[in-house]
């Protein structure tokens, strides 16, 4: 295998082990591990009292062996090269794994987006995909949301490409429904998690009705996971956000607490429950710890305070490798991200194959064609697992690398 230059991936450790147990030989696992391009470029742009700033910005395309490049657009002040790469890489393993023709790229600019008008932020953005517009197309590299860019941005990026190309919504996912976005993205990597929680607790034996659900995150994929579970009749008995969490043993009323949350953008003052700490909350007895805000939220000084049955990994990266290999010797599954929260991309490649199409899905069409994708997933991972008798993680990371080393194959060097 090649130098580890190409990831920081803080799923390296499962890359390394899945290509060993495939038997896959190192020059193909160095050639599959190693991004395909790195661009950075500057980005000049005007501040509203007229002086000129510039900002550092990337799109890292790691493998599109299966299909265009694909991921999301991140702004955030600890954006960089390695960060992005890293994320690039566990795309092309998610859209594998979800066998979507997509491979895995991801791209990000190094700003803190608070400190700036929208008025700025629309001229970076613009000035952003101008300047990666020689490597992206419809077919070729299809951004999106990711951290702190919204379908607004998406909106700005589709108007600049189109201005340069003709129309061409199929450019970026998660635009607004207006301008081609999809009918039940907004959900769906929630719907996704609680089809994968649904899934896990019929694997194992766990009655979904009686089950207790812990949810930290309330934000997109953390209130849209506790409604689709409370419509499946778990019983969610704490979930929290950066402003901490609330408790009920018998069950929060979760319709009012979504209601609230998506009106206010916070629990605080929901008046449900009985107020407890993010850590109080990672502690609490229940069937599913669903953690949905940060990466490495579950970590090697925490780990042992756990008092639950599996963790569900709703957010990227939430439990570290050491926390991941402290869990699999106490027997509590981990179910890891790249198959929970695919959600998201999955029903971003509906929106792709819509814009294409230039025909829009009922949402009925979209919320069952997205329940096949996760379910077919979800089955081929845990059959994998069982027959090389591996973490759920290994085994994701096994279904996704064999399936793009197998196109790789094909199509030939
Ligand atoms: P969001 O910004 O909508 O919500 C984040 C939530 O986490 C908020 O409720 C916030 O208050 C909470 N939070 C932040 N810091 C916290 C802390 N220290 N303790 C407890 N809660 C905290 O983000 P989101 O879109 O829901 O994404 C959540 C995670 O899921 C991220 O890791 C993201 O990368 C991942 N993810 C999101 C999608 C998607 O479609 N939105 C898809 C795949 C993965």
């Amino acid at each position: 295998m090649l130098k580890k230059t190409s990831s920081i991936n803080a799923t390296s450790g499962a890359y390394e082990r899945a290509v060993e147990l495939l038997g896959l030989k190192p020059n193909v696992a160095g050639a599959l591990e190693m991004p395909d391009r790195e661009l950075t470029v500057e980005v000049p742009f005007r501040r509203d009292n007229g002086e000129v700033a510039s900002l550092l910005g990337f799109r890292v395309q790691h493998n599109n062996t299966r299909g265009p490049f694909k991921g999301g657009i991140r702004y955030h002040p600890h954006v960089d090269l390695a960060e992005v790469r890293s994320l690039a890489t566990l795309m092309t393993w998610k859209t594998a794994l979800l066998d979507i023709p997509y491979g895995g790229g991801k791209g990000g600019i190094a700003i803190n987006p608070s400190e700036y008008s929208i008025y700025e932020l629309e001229r970076l953005s613009r000035k952003f995909f101008r300047a990666i517009d020689p490597v992206i197309g419809p077919n070729i590299d299809i951004p999106a949301p990711d951290v702190n860019t919204n379908a607004q941005v998406m909106g700005w990026f589709m108007d600049e490409y189109s201005q340069a190309h003709g129309y061409t919504p199929a450019i970026v996912t998660g635009k607004p429904l207006e301008l081609g976005g999809s009918e039940g993205r907004e959900h769906a990597t929630g719907k996704g998690t609680a089809i994968t929680v649904r899934e896990t607790a019929k694997k194992w034996d766990i009655d979904l009705d009686k089950s207790t659900i812990v949810i930290q995150g309330f934000g997109n994929v953390g209130s849209f996971t506790a409604k689709f579970l409370d419509e499946y009749g778990c019983k969610i008995i704490a979930v929290s956000d950066v402003t901490g969490g609330v408790y009920e043993l018998d069950g929060l009323e979760i319709s009012s607490l979504f209601d609230y949350n998506y009106k206010n953008k916070t629990i605080k003052g929901s008046g449900q429950g009985k107020k407890i700490t993010n850590d109080e909350l990672l502690a609490l007895e229940c069937d599913f710890l669903i953690p949905a805000a940060l990466g490495g939220a579950i970590n090697k000084d925490n780990v042992d305070t756990l008092n639950c049955k599996f963790v569900i990994e709703a957010a990227n990266g939430p439990v570290t490798q050491k926390a991941a290999e402290n869990l699999w010797k106490k027997g509590i599954p981990v179910i890891p991200d790249i198959l929970t929260n695919a959600g998201g991309v999955t029903v971003s490649y509906f929106e792709w194959v819509q814009n294409l199409q230039q025909f829009k899905w009922e949402l009925e069409e979209v919320d069952t064609k997205l329940e096949t994708k996760m379910v077919k997933a979800f089955n081929e991972v845990y059959n994998m697992k069982v027959e090389k008798k591996v973490s759920m993680r290994i085994a994701s990371f096994m279904v996704a690398i064999n399936r793009v080393a197998r196109s790789y194959h094909l199509r030939g060097v």
